[in-house]
């Protein structure tokens, strides 16, 4: 859950206001971070023991997308039992989705182990420790919180307290009676009204926020917030770049005012809200929808085409007889439209010339039965042809003797009156 100390960013030194003194933390003892980025968040963390106090009860937990901060209470080493028995039952228990109610499930379950801690022989009675836990996802992010930790939100600049204190200072300014300036500094601001380790039915805060890309979000222990002013967080926060320097940094600047206290900063960068990816995604099902759409469309106008063209008739002459087809005789692309149904036995020989020229045109039939009615009739055509051809042959062998013998008879007739 935590590293052992490293280097300072080196982008520190340029990007921290110049009014703040910065201190290396690199040798810094109980100093502990850890940071990291996947192609949505970047993190960076630390928690230092402070300038005062002899150990360090403060608790993070770095488990994208799951960021939390606990602030041991109890003395003698038992508030850090205590928060971090916290931070592991928010590693268990807490979603891996941005649901508040079960964030803020878990935050109860940790407030459950805490107190069941001193009877499993760990830690003491009347331990306790705050708790803010946040869980990314995406554009929305599930707070839970329980304390005086505290959960801040830099929108475009502008530093957003997102959690509200228990703590008796915070009724105070709540009533009216103090200012937030005053609280940092009031004698009674480490009394604690709410906490994890010894209510059973105690409840945590919980609710959902919408965050988006370029905003950054950061947990600290009262450590930080005690020590520096909002307004010197936010200017931190501003001018730091990377999520690890604006820890070390906002730790720096809590030990330069005095370190009273364990301090502790989470810092989470969204990099990426999703709402990219998700237009993409809706470009994506647009472009194909429309190509499903056009492949629609042709498949229905072919499909008319199709029931078009197998509604067309037509005669043709084909091999020297008459063929009966169907669709236009025409081509698309060298593609025929058309197919021979029928290829008949009627020989364009046996038609009038004037058909044969139509035939070779091709004569539009309304249907396939008119186109076989009409072959039909060229064969009657032809057959009544043939049988007027055969009776004029047939008259006129019947005729040429007739002739011959009238030819005969004026002759005898000329002989018998000579004599
Ligand atoms: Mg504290």
């Amino acid at each position: 859950m935590s590293e052992h100390p490293s280097t300072m960013d080196p982008d520190l030194a340029q990007a921290t206001p110049a009014s703040m003194n910065l201190l290396d933390l690199s040798g810094r003892p109980d100093s502990d971070m850890e940071s990291g980025a996947n192609a949505r968040l970047a993190w960076g963390s630390r928690s230092d023991v402070g300038l005062l106090r002899e150990h360090n009860e403060d608790s993070f937990l770095v488990r994208p997308p799951l960021f939390a901060v606990c602030d041991g209470m109890g003395g003698h080493a038992a508030g850090e039992v205590a928060s971090s028995i916290a931070v592991h039952t928010l590693a268990e228990q807490a979603p891996e989705r941005a649901d508040s109610a079960l964030l803020g499930a878990a935050v109860e379950a940790a407030n459950m182990a805490v107190i069941e801690g001193p009877a499993h022989g760990r830690g003491r009675e009347g331990m306790g420790c705050t708790a803010t836990a946040c869980v990314v996802e995406g554009d929305k992010m599930a707070v839970a919180h329980v304390g005086d930790s505290r959960l801040y939100l830099l929108h475009k600049g502008t530093l957003v307290r997102v959690t509200h204190d228990h703590s008796f200072v915070e009724e105070l300014v709540d009533a009216g009676e103090i200012t937030a300036d005053e609280a940092r500094v009031h004698p009674s601001r480490s009394v604690i009204t709410r906490a994890l380790g010894s209510d059973p039915d105690m409840y945590a805060d919980h609710f959902t926020l919408d965050v988006e890309r370029g905003e950054r979000i950061i947990l600290c222990s009262d450590g930080l917030s005690s020590m520096v002013t909002d307004s010197d967080i936010e200017d931190v926060a501003v001018s730091t770049t990377s999520p690890q320097s604006c820890a070390d940094a906002l730790v720096s600047a809590a030990l330069v005012a005095g370190g009273h206290d364990n301090v502790t900063v989470v810092v989470v960068d969204i990099l990426n809200d999703g709402t990219e990816a998700e237009a993409k995604r809706k470009r994506r099902r647009a472009i194909i929808a429309w190509i499903v759409a056009a492949i629609c469309a042709v498949a229905l106008l072919a499909g008319g085409v199709w029931a078009y063209l197998g509604n067309c008739w037509y005669l043709t002459a084909s091999d020297g007889h008459v063929a009966i087809m169907r669709g236009l005789d025409d081509s698309f692309l060298t593609m025929p439209l058309s197919e021979k149904v029928v290829d008949t036995d009627v020989s364009l020989d046996d038609l009038p010339e004037t058909v044969q020229h139509q035939l070779e045109d091709g004569i539009a039939m309304g249907s396939e039965q008119e186109a076989h009615e009409t072959v039909e009739s060229y064969r009657v055509q032809i057959e009544r042809s043939k049988q007027d051809a055969a009776q004029t042959a047939n008259d006129v062998r019947e005729s040429v003797p007739d002739q011959a013998q009238n030819a005969a008879k004026p002759t005898e007739t000329t002989q018998g009156g000579a004599q």
